[in-house]
């Protein structure tokens, strides 16, 4: 089944258009980073309505009504300015304006790529979601690297996402396509008043020819419940 939003790909043309207008400008005042292309994108679609089609039949969006394009257009570019000047205003505390992320920085050749880990933390005693404190993903080299400035690591656990962390570790470089790595991983947290956690996951992983960018939720490696108890 492949479904697509036509908002997104409209959207996303959107930004870079009037990112890439800023960039060239000699005036340009605002950050044109990637990462606020992605926060003003996210923001933008998260107040329109998507327009889901089923992939192949996409042809039939250029044939609408000339003036609800042109509507539509005035919207989507309303938005992204609003979008743009609230991220300029309050950028993310991790995220430095301008610094290339670690994909653009990263060889091509033959990786790894370490699937998003993901669990849930809960108090043993009363089965209530961990909601304070931090959750780490350890190789034998220490903290493991994480695929961009999104994902983070140590994670903070918060109230509202009842328990649950992910991890994407970066992808790590192999010498040929096909051969295959063991990774060992262990979990551990830091939340006070709890006996430590130490949780190990062993994944074994086929190298494939290029890095994988795109999220994907069938690609996730879903942990069993984790449990701490009071200390
Ligand atoms: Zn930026």
């Amino acid at each position: 089944m492949d479904i697509r939003n036509l908002m997104e790909d409209y959207v996303k043309a959107t930004v870079h258009e009037l990112f890439d207008a800023e960039q060239k400008g000699s005036t340009s005042s605002w950050c044109t980073c990637d990462q606020c292309r992605l926060d003003v994108a996210c923001y933008v679609l998260n107040r329109l309505k998507p327009e889901y089609v089923i992939s192949g039949r996409g042809v039939a969006y250029s044939e609408q009504d000339y003036q609800e394009k042109l509507q539509k257009t005035a919207d989507v570019v309303s938005l992204v300015r609003e979008a743009w000047a609230k991220i300029n205003s309050s950028p993310r505390p991790y995220h430095s304006h301008g610094a290339k992320h670690v994909e653009q920085q990263q060889a091509s050749g033959p990786v790894y790529n370490l699937p998003p880990i993901m669990g849930r933390l809960f108090n043993g005693n009363n089965f209530e979601p961990i909601a304070a404190g931090t959750i780490e993903l350890h190789s034998d080299e220490g903290l493991v690297a994480m695929i961009d400035a999104n994902w983070q690591n140590p994670y903070p656990m918060v109230k509202n996402t009842a328990g649950t962390f992910i991890f994407w570790p970066a992808p790590v470089a192999a010498v040929s396509g096909g051969e295959k790595k063991r990774f060992s991983f262990t979990i551990t947290a830091s939340l006070g008043g709890f006996d430590a956690l130490s949780h190990f996951l062993e994944l074994e992983l086929p190298a494939d020819a290029e890095a994988v960018r795109s999220f994907s939720l069938a690609k996730v490696h879903k942990l069993p419940d984790l449990y701490v108890f009071p200390a």
